[in-house]
């Protein structure tokens, strides 16, 4: 019988509870993915730091889907901005 590692099973869950647990962004600010000013300089160093994050996010692709489904319109998710998601959408890059 095949053993499912407890890992296996938190990132194959549909439940952001669950997978959420793995999130790189888990325990740090939320306005870095927040930064509701783009245009600062504070609010481009918070969005780097955020897009720098997510990049090492072993979830990060359930993290878009889930910005995808809920129609986010803001916040860093799956290491994108709201325009990048945008684009990524009229594209079908999902
Ligand atoms: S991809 Fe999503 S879950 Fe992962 S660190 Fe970024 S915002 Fe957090």
């Amino acid at each position: 019988m095949e053993s499912v590692t407890h890992f296996e099973q938190v990132i194959a869950s549909d439940d952001p509870k669950v997978w959420g647990t793995l999130a790189s962004c888990k325990g740090k600010p939320a306005e870095w993915w927040f930064a509701d000013k783009y245009n600062t300089q504070q609010g481009k160093e918070f969005t780097a730091m955020a897009k720098r994050i997510c990049r090492t996010c072993l979830v990060a692709n359930k993290c878009l889907q889930l910005a995808d489904e809920g129609g986010e319109a803001f916040g860093i998710w799956g290491g994108l901005t709201p325009k990048e998601r945008g684009f990524k959408r009229m594209t079908k890059q999902f």
